[in-house]
């Protein structure tokens, strides 16, 4: 897809936080921005380029990924999204299953974070095969 007028893979997403807040997390070569579409609170919203982002991290424990983001974003943490308005939370029945699938998708987001082109290019391959 097309985010701000450049190639972008988009994930759903629940921000964590004092008030966990859930939009999409947009990565794209420039860098990552999160949308937060489905709880609109426009100070939660941030862009940041590569050159402001210094560390991602996954927590296997939490099955989350987080972004280190200069200031005045700062510390980002991110867990899956897969339903709009009904994201489930650790303590009310969290399997080792779904666990094992939030790692997954965190693992991906990271992976197309990590090598954005690549991701890129498994897209439009994907694209192109489709009748
Ligand atoms: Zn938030």
């Amino acid at each position: 897809m097309i985010h701000d007028g450049e190639a972008a893979l988009r994930f759903p997403v629940m921000h964590s936080g004092a008030r966990p807040c859930e939009g999409f997390l947009y990565v794209t070569a420039r860098g990552i921005d999160y949308d937060p579409v489905f709880d609109p609170r426009p100070k939660e919203a941030f862009s940041a380029t590569r050159d402001q982002i210094s560390d991602v991290t996954i927590s296997e424990d939490s099955g989350s990924c987080s972004f280190s983001i200069a200031d005045p974003v700062g510390d980002q943490s991110f867990r899956p999204l897969y339903e709009q308005g009904n994201f489930r939370r650790p303590s009310l029945g969290f399997t080792e299953m779904d666990k094992k699938t939030d790692l997954e998708f965190v693992s991906y987001l990271v992976r197309v974070y990590r090598d954005f082109s690549a991701a890129e290019q498994e897209l439009v391959k994907g694209k192109t095969a489709k009748p």
